[in-house]
């Protein structure tokens, strides 16, 4: 076979810290590189499942855990670009390059030679004096093969291939039923009326935008995208029009695009897919590999959350009701009154605006006030190199320092929107951490998408900017005090209902007064932010929270039962059925009902997992509890043990066992009910 030739420059990272050079490197380097790299893996790949030697623990699994390190960098490198700085070239590269690669691992997952050595050394694990990590890399490689179905005879393969093809459409046709829906509901407003009186400035610009864009001249159109119908429902003094529009909302998926015998039929295949490969639900099958292990165990923590939050929205409805008739009308309160009413009630309790705060966020002190959260907690601290190139020229580097001043890692924050990058805020890695072969230290980024300030000008940020930079950052941390040897288990490579745990409870040191007092300054005056000011905010958060938990809860609960309850025909009377025993109170709708529910069946990837968010939440919320109990947001112990088994541990101990190490003991939703004021 005559070699690939491509840029070494993608493979070869020879530039300051051990960074690629990204200005050596072309677009249509990645092509070529691809090739070559996904060719290199195939050759490793087939020498550890050609033998000769005997299988072991080094001879495959570590063997595994080295090979394909080329395909990551250009991966790394590809990915990085193509979310971040893209271009017609690199969108076309991608179309190109994602089948590839999933043929690539599949022809891994179904190397049967492969996975015969796989599984003699997983059948020879009780006796092989592995430690705890290694038995936990050895699993995920044996569990990655049998869930793909390497395990299953050649006929249940070939039926199992078929059901994954069959979902992967359905997925694909549910999504698009969706948008087909959301596209094809419009109400359009003329410039002139009067029922567009009390819609803030804001939501007018987003809903003339959204005209033009569906072909008006003027005027406005009311949307299904949920930044435009949320806002709207709760500026809508028109009760007919609410109406209207709610109606279509929470349709998505069953009118002229119908979703309801997409949902049968993928329920039916998931769970006929979790029972050949040896599970007895589909839910069962999805949170095997998950902190939570079992659908009863999430029941049990939501269940409790149900019953405070229906309580709380109970009283939420009362004050509603208590607004309706103070507003001299007579009907009951209805799902499309609810946010119209809790908007003008908020609107009393809490008179303040964002405007206010905005002139005490400066991005660049709260950057500074991240680094030190993270300095106080870790020892760690972030030099800024602005003589190095990131792949941007608004990309910053700093070189991570520990305590001792050691060189620890690499990160760089790339802050601002521009066309070139895809929407959202996002951490990843370009190099993971590990100790394999003399090691690699971690490169982590940041990617978010902050209004780019005028020239001369301080960037400002909101309060929910502030919140998502200390969020991705706290990934961030994960992966860069990431302290195990193989890399398959390094930083964020961890269970889904816990890789929110290190990001979300990093957003608690924002808000905690000696960082807030201390970074939150007037841009122009230097005065630090009023703590009046603080304390409204902060009380503000709690509001509708009943309604916020029911929703999203109610979500979750019906998620569940359909990847429990085997493959129900009629889904929607399932859902009825299902919100009836819970008592779902009639002015509240599910967040995603399950012909547009499109977590769940567009794609697998939080079905039997929208609970996940609510989990997360209960963890971190727990988790700094343990500060508080401490009576020191950075008391250096309890920092201790955070940094040892949660963000140091990657994928390296089960979750539990991780979690239990750091808190003593399991946590428990109360802390989680408290900070949403549910108690
Ligand atoms: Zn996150």
């Amino acid at each position: 076979m005559t070699p690939i030739s491509y840029n070494s420059a993608l493979v070869d990272w020879d530039g300051p810290l051990g960074l690629p050079r990204f200005a050596a490197i072309a677009d249509d380097d990645y092509g070529p590189g691809f090739d070559a790299a996904i060719a290199a893996h195939e050759a490793e790949i087939e020498a550890i499942a050609a033998g000769p030697s005997e299988p072991t623990f080094d001879s495959v699994i570590v063997a595994l855990e080295r090979a394909g390190e080329a395909l990551e960098r250009v991966s790394a490198l590809f990915w990085n670009r193509a979310g971040a700085d893209t271009n017609d070239t690199i969108q076309a590269l991608e179309r190109a390059i994602a089948p590839k690669l999933s043929r690539h691992h599949s022809r891994i997952a179904q190397n049967r030679r492969l996975f015969a050595r796989v599984d003699a050394v997983w059948q020879a694990r009780a006796a092989s004096g592995l430690s705890t990590e290694q038995l936990r890399v050895l699993e995920r490689h044996w569990k990655g093969f049998v869930r793909a179905g390497a395990a299953l005879d050649p006929d249940r393969q070939e039926k199992l291939a078929a059901i994954n093809e069959r979902l992967a459409e359905l997925g694909t046709a549910f999504g698009q039923n969706v948008l087909a829906d959301e596209a094809a509901w419009s109400l359009h407003l003329d410039d002139a009326d009067a029922r567009l009186a009390d819609q803030p400035d804001f939501l007018l610009g987003a809903m003339a935008a959204a005209a033009r864009e569906r072909g008006h001249a003027g005027g406005y159109a009311v949307t299904l995208s949920r930044s435009i119908i949320e806002p709207f429902l709760a500026f809508c003094a028109d009760r007919d029009l609410r109406e209207t529009a709610f109606r279509a909302w929470v349709g998505r998926g069953e009118g002229g695009n119908d979703n309801r015998p997409l949902v049968a039929e993928m329920l039916a295949l998931r769970d006929e897919k979790a029972r050949m490969l040896g599970y007895a639900s589909y839910a069962a099958y999805k949170l095997d590999d998950t902190m939570a292990k079992t659908p009863q165990a999430v029941n049990e923590l939501l269940m409790p959350v149900w019953e405070k939050a229906l309580a709380r929205a109970g009283a939420e409805a009362a004050a509603l009701s208590g607004l309706i008739a103070e507003a001299g009308q007579n009907h009951r309160l209805a799902a499309w009154d609810w946010r119209f009413y809790a908007e003008r009630l908020r609107a009393r309790a809490f008179d303040f605006s964002e405007a206010e705060l905005k002139p005490y966020l400066q991005l660049d002190r709260m950057i500074d006030a991240a680094f030190d959260v993270a300095g106080r907690l870790f020892g760690l601290s972030f030099r800024y190199r602005d003589d190095i190139p990131g792949y941007h020229p608004d990309v910053r580097v700093f070189e991570v320092v520990d305590a001792a001043g050691a060189c620890v890692g690499v990160f760089m924050g790339d802050y601002f929107a521009r066309s070139s990058k895809r929407s959202g805020a996002w951490m990843s890695a370009l190099q993971s951490r590990h100790k394999l072969d003399g090691g690699r230290l971690p490169v982590i980024y940041n990617v978010m998408n902050f209004a780019r300030p005028a020239a001369g000008q301080a960037a400002l940020l909101s309060l929910d900017d502030a919140r998502t930079l200390f969020h991705e950052f706290g990934h961030a941390l994960h992966g860069l005090l990431s302290d195990v040897t193989y890399p398959s288990v390094s930083g964020t490579a961890v269970a889904r209902d816990f890789v929110e745990l290190p990001s979300q409870l990093f957003e608690h040191w924002l808000t905690v007064p000696e960082i807030l007092t201390r970074y939150a300054v007037h841009h122009r005056t230097g005065e630090p932010i009023p703590p009046a000011l603080v304390e409204k905010v902060l009380a503000a958060r709690n509001f509708n929270a009943g309604f916020a938990t029911v929703e999203f809860a109610a979500s979750a609960l019906v998620d569940m039962a359909f990847h429990t309850a085997g493959a129900p025909a009629d889904p929607l009377a399932f859902e009825a059925d299902r919100l009836a025993e819970l008592a779902m109170p009639e002015a509240i709708v599910m967040r995603h009902r399950t012909p547009h529910f499109a977590h769940v069946f567009a794609g697998d990837g939080y079905s039997a997992g929208y609970y996940s968010y609510l989990w997360s939440e209960v963890l971190d919320a727990d988790a700094f509890s343990a500060f508080e109990e401490a009576g020191d947001p950075f008391e250096p112990e309890t920092a201790a043990r955070l940094r040892r088994h949660i963000y140091a541990s990657g994928g390296s101990l089960d979750p539990e066992e991780a979690y239990r190490r750091f808190r003593g003991q399991l946590p428990s939703p109360e802390a989680m009910m408290r900070k949403r004021g549910l108690l």
